[in-house]
């Protein structure tokens, strides 16, 4: 039989294994198993070249028992609403892990961003919020940047919320540019997360995370603070990292001899984490097919770059010596997948943990914003660190508890406390 992976299924596969193990109540499972909202809508842009194009937004918000819903807004080509559910259904199991009150949601475009020139990405910008602003908010829905949008995105959507609503209102969006309502701390908050949980994982494993290896798939925004981390704050190795090169559509694995060094491979990397594979090639680097990084010979595999890579068949390469797998991505393993780690005994730090430091931060933007006073890097990140390690706790006493998977224990954190919020608005009340 193939193996599912799309988005979606893993997302509902996830839940029902859980629905199961928990015996959830059959209309609990249902109201989770799916979005409470979905919205699809047109927007109609005027082009640089004067005529112009539909694109359509998508909108949905998963559960909002805890809080206003949040999560990001994806600008991609091949952007399609199962995916967005996916990643809405994610987003609140994630902040209830980390006990961030707010709930779940997910948004995007089918675009492809790079085509566009600045004025016509403004104008979907502010486009996507005169079409959609009354059913977002800093009391209903805060939306964010995510694959293919930015942070000045988000301050042009913020500006045109603010005009909708006729009062500046910066808590609407967050991820905005530092200087205009958005927070310190935000570029490297989930790469840094990562490594905060990694590190909990490490000194539980008793590891000395010095001699540690680790192998990232990626070289975005996650991967690359999450590598300066790992060998900055816990001293190990990076052994290889991956990136897409947009110039001839194909992924490449990138090591050195001596390690990689984040900082310098960042030199050579563009906005969008493409490697320069001349330059890295001139500067030593050791280049491989994309494949490569999975099959490395580490302690640690930190997949940070799509859905479903670790699969059925990928898993099947990888090294008896690997002993922690850190999800930096949203999704990258599969229930087959899962099955292989829980019985080989890796230990597994699940999405909904080990990334949610970049959700974590927004919502301390959103919480700077309404105080309109700003903390410092070192607060932000200071909180981050105790929130995340906090969490990484209550995951883990689960876990051991139940003598259960992380993944599964994660769950159990997040559906007991949304199932509870649920409960307590009297939204399963059955007379
Ligand atoms: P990004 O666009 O900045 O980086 C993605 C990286 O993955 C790039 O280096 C790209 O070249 C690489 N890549 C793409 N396809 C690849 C392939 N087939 N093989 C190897 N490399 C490939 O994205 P990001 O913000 O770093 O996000 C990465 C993942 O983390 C996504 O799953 C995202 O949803 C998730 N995530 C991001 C954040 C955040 O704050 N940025 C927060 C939580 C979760």
């Amino acid at each position: 039989m193939t193996e599912l992976i799309d988005a979606f299924t893993i997302a509902q596969a996830q839940f029902d294994h859980m629905a199961e193990l928990l015996n959830l109540e059959s209309y609990v499972a249902e109201m989770l198993r799916f979005p409470r909202r979905e919205y699809k809508f047109q927007i109609p842009v005027r082009m640089n070249n004067g005529t112009l194009n539909i694109y359509y937004g998508f909108r949905v918000q998963h559960n909002d028992a805890r809080g206003p819903a949040k999560g990001g807004i994806r600008f991609h080509p091949s952007e399609t609403l199962d995916t967005i559910r996916a990643l809405a259904m994610w987003m609140t199991w994630k902040t209830a892990v980390v006990d961030i009150p707010l709930g779940g949601a997910k948004g995007g475009v089918a675009v492809d961003p790079a085509a566009l020139a600045d004025s016509e990405k403004e104008r979907l910008c502010r486009g996507w919020i005169t079409e959609f602003w009354r059913a977002i908010g800093p009391r209903q829905d805060i939306p964010a940047p995510d694959v293919g949008t930015t942070p000045q995105m988000m301050g042009w959507m913020m500006d045109e919320y603010s005009k909708m609503a006729g009062a500046y209102t910066p808590g609407a969006i967050t991820g905005k540019p530092v200087g205009g309502g958005g927070t310190l701390g935000r570029m490297e908050a989930t790469g840094f997360g990562v490594v905060y949980t990694l590190g909990e994982a490490i000194k539980h494993l008793k590891l000395d995370p010095s001699r540690c290896r680790v192998s990232i798939q990626g070289f975005g925004n996650v991967a690359q603070y999450a590598a300066i981390g790992f060998s900055e704050f816990l001293g190990g190795t990076v052994e290889c990292v991956s990136c897409w090169d947009r110039r001839d559509l194909t992924s490449y694995t990138i090591s050195h001899p001596q390690g990689v060094n984040p900082r310098d491979l960042i030199s050579i990397t563009d906005p969008y984490g493409s490697i320069n594979m001349d330059q890295a090639y001139e500067k030593g680097y050791i280049i491989e097919d994309g494949s490569a990084w999975i099959q490395k010979d580490v302690d640690i595999l930190m997949p940070c770059a799509l859905e479903g890579q670790v699969n059925a068949e990928t898993v099947k390469s990888i090294s008896d010596r690997v002993k922690i797998i850190a999800e930096g991505a949203n999704g990258p393993t599969t229930l087959e997948a899962d099955r292989f780690f829980e019985a080989r005994g890796i230990f597994l730090i699940p999405d909904t943990l080990c990334n949610a430091g970049g959700v974590t931060v927004s919502y301390f933007e959103g919480v700077q914003n309404d105080m309109n006073y700003y903390w410092s890097r070192e607060e932000v990140i200071d909180r981050l660190n105790n929130k995340l390690t906090r969490a990484f706790a209550d995951v883990l006493k689960v876990a051991e508890a139940e003598k259960i998977y992380m993944r599964d224990a994660a769950y159990i954190v997040a559906i007991d406390r949304v199932v509870k919020a649920m409960k307590e608005r009297g939204w399963l009340y059955v007379p």
